[in-house]
């Protein structure tokens, strides 16, 4: 068993980007900037969005952090996110997710600029990935096409087993997969809640990919031997021996399954650090201005 080692990766990942950054320095040109705003203080976004603007500083792209109390109403938020794409300085920016409950976060999606919607969310974006053409792919999936690709793993012909199907994960990860290229080529099953023997369909993975939010959900008796996982579930539950008094868990029991993965992504320290730098790649390509066409 080999592990996918997510943090290393988007280490060597974040040094690649810092090195183009300090180019852009010395030749004078404007360093890509990054906004994200946070609505509320919901633990684990606040996370999430310190975690993305620390990854900024540590590049030395630029960031910008724009909080908002939870009592912001949708129309306030509405206007914050049209200031943002009318901001010049700003090159691309995310809403962070999930938004309270007065809030329509699809309106929300929507009101961004496509060209600044790094988060891949938007639907002129989905559907320009759909169609295999030049965009912003989803932060998470295109964080583990990365992961594929850093560490060889085969893909052609493969059967790839994805649970979840929501739009930010399940869904695009399973078209991606499918495309005509690499990584790619696979043979896809998209399943759910409503999927109907669901083991019987993972024990025939070649490559799981497993979101759904259930922590520990993936079991040895579902999965066959040689098979390549990748866990994006994050889950936290109190635990009183860390610092933090919580403990992530994947939606893979992984001491159960490892032994039998030929390739496995930990929690913490897989999927997670590849999304972070997924953002800051597409940051970095919505500042070079490659898709003009909007
Ligand atoms: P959602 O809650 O939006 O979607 C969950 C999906 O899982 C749904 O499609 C649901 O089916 C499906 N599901 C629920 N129960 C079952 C079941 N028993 N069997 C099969 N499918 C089931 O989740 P997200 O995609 O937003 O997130 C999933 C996990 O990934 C979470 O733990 C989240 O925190 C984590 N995450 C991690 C990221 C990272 O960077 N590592 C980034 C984004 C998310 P149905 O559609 O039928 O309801």
């Amino acid at each position: 068993m080999q592990i996918l080692d997510g943090k290393k990766t988007a280490e060597e990942i974040k040094q690649e980007i810092a090195v183009e950054i300090s180019n852009l320095k010395q030749k004078g040109k404007k360093i890509p900037h990054l906004a994200a705003v946070l609505v509320g203080s919901n633990g684990a976004s606040l996370t999430y969005v310190n975690a993305k603007v620390k990854a900024c500083e540590k590049v030395g792209m630029k960031s910008s952090l724009i909080r908002l109390n939870d009592t912001v109403s949708e129309e306030e938020l509405l206007e914050k996110v049209e200031e943002l794409n009318q901001d010049e300085q700003i090159d691309g920016f995310i809403v962070q997710l999930p938004l309270p409950k007065h809030i329509d976060d699809k309106k929300v999606t929507e009101a961004i600029l496509p060209s600044k919607d790094v988060d891949g969310f938007h639907p002129w974006n989905i559907g320009k990935m759909l169609l295999n053409l030049p965009t912003f792919l989803p932060a998470t999936p295109y964080g583990i096409l990365q992961l594929i690709e850093r560490y060889n793993i085969e893909t052609t012909g493969k059967h790839c087993v994805v649970v979840g199907r929501s739009s930010i994960v399940g869904s695009p990860m399973a078209n991606l997969m499918s495309r005509n290229t690499y990584p790619g080529n696979c043979t896809v099953t998209l399943t759910h809640s409503r999927t109907v023997n669901l083991a019987e369909i993972t024990r025939t993975a070649d490559i799981l990919i497993v979101a759904l939010g259930k922590p520990e959900f993936i079991t040895a008796d579902m999965v066959q031997e040689g098979v390549v996982i990748f866990d994006v579930g994050i889950t936290r539950k109190p635990d009183k021996s860390k610092k933090s008094g919580y403990k992530l868990h994947g939606d893979v029991n992984y001491s159960d399954v490892a032994e039998k993965a030929a390739f496995i992504t930990p929690v913490p320290g897989g999927v997670g650090p590849m999304t972070i730098v997924s953002l800051l790649k597409n940051t970095i390509l919505a500042a070079k201005g490659k898709r003009k066409k909007f």
